[in-house]
């Protein structure tokens, strides 16, 4: 039977860190990965973390099963974080394995609920968006979103495509930080876009993995919170990986905003389902250290001005890189690396240039030359700008 097995293809970005470690050049410099890195090159544990976990390990007196859904402290603790406060009595909540699981399981409960649903994503959009709408045999359709001009959002265009999505059709808009490209809807924008949606009665699918990495933890969650506002329904896949520096923890939430309670108590027994079909209970030791922090009023408050810290100092190096180029190119082409919000911007450059950057400088990106401004600091900005013009980009 396993010798029936063909190949899968290999995750790009995955084959990059594999490159990456493999090239004994000094000084390379690895802007692949989508993992936050301190200048010093290092993916900390954030100081809230080890503290709630110590507490943990001091308080905890049983390793019991918890709930299928997870625990409600820790639903209502990212429930307030994503949403403020939400009508509770049209949420239901469910804890997922990393932000992947939310989104798998919100396309499980799409399907569970329509099973012609058709999903529309952004041209680009993370990869794995793709492979497993693929995996899943969902039917999907591309939006235009990404303005290889100007690198910002070809709204015009956006729109267009999102008009096109029916009623019943999941729209699935990265909340903040969008990944590959960087760039992002302003605020009027995501207006037309509801105003779009609230038109067709296409579904909402908000995938939120980088809040407090773009504008600020409230002000990552406008958008999404503004969305849950205006339309009936509202599925969200946050994930905790990133904020919170938990990725091998496993942890987010999938957040499923319906029309009445009736509906709600459906949902959520049909996400409990769910989990029950896919692994049984959600790991518990990464959302126990979220509710902990949320919980508690000086974890919290340290561990947002450590994730303010974060932030800042990814806009510094985007305003220090775009400030190079700029001098160097003698030109503002490169001023969208300032705009841009998150760890990744996409550089516009080709694969032959992206190419160039690793064989000339050591410099690793994705293929689509998609940067993570996380893994530059003050000293290899000036490297990888010097890099860029010399490369032609
Ligand atoms: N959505 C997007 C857009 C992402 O970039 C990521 C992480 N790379 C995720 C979801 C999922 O993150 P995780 O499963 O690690 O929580």
């Amino acid at each position: 039977m396993l010798s029936n097995l063909k190949p899968q293809a290999p995750d790009k970005i995955l084959m990059l860190i594999e490159e990456f470690k493999a090239d004994t050049r000094q000084g390379k410099i690895d802007l692949g990965v989508g993992v936050y890195k301190n200048p010093e090159g290092v993916t900390p544990v954030m100081r809230a973390v080890k503290a709630a976990e110590q507490k943990i390990w001091q308080d905890q007196t049983t390793k019991a099963y918890t709930a299928l859904s997870g625990e409600a402290e820790y639903r209502n603790a990212m429930t307030r974080m994503v949403l403020g406060d939400a009508p509770a009595d049209r949420l239901a909540s469910l804890a997922s394995v990393g932000g992947t699981g939310a989104i798998r399981q919100a396309l499980e409960l799409a399907r569970l609920a329509n099973p012609g649903v058709t999903v529309h994503v952004s041209d680009p959009t993370w990869p794995n968006h793709l492979s497993i709408l693929k995996f899943m045999g969902l039917p999907f359709t591309e939006y235009r979103y990404f303005d290889a001009e100007t690198r910002g959002v070809d709204f015009e265009a956006m729109k267009a495509d999102i008009s096109k999505a029916a009623k019943g059709d999941l729209v699935l808009l990265h909340g903040c930080c969008h990944n590959p490209t960087g760039a992002n809807l302003s605020a009027d924008q995501w207006d037309e876009i509801a105003a779009i949606l609230e038109k067709s009665g296409a579904i909402p699918f908000i995938d939120l993995a980088y809040q407090g990495f773009g504008d600020g933890l409230e002000q990552d969650a406008a958008a999404t919170r503004m969305i849950a506002q205006r339309l009936p329904e509202v599925l969200i896949a946050a994930s905790c990986s990133k904020n919170f520096g938990i990725y091998r923890e496993r942890t987010g939430i999938l957040l499923a905003l319906t029309e009445n309670s009736a509906a709600r108590d459906m949902t959520q027994g049909s996400m409990a389902f769910l989990n029950r079909q896919t692994f049984s209970f959600p790991p518990d030791h990464g959302a126990r250290i979220v509710s902990t922090i949320l919980t508690d009023d000086a974890l919290a408050a340290d561990w947002r001005a450590e994730l303010e810290d974060v932030r800042k100092g990814m806009l510094e190096l985007r305003e220090q890189l775009a400030s190079e180029l700029r001098n160097l190119s003698g030109s503002d082409r490169f001023d969208f690396i300032a705009h841009h919000r998150g760890m990744f911007s996409r550089l516009g450059a080709t694969p032959e240039q992206v190419q160039k950057l690793k064989t000339d400088a050591a410099i690793y990106m994705v293929g689509d030359s998609r940067l993570n401004i996380a893994g530059l600091n003050r000293d290899t900005v000036p490297v990888l700008a010097r890099a860029i013009v010399e490369a032609g980009i």
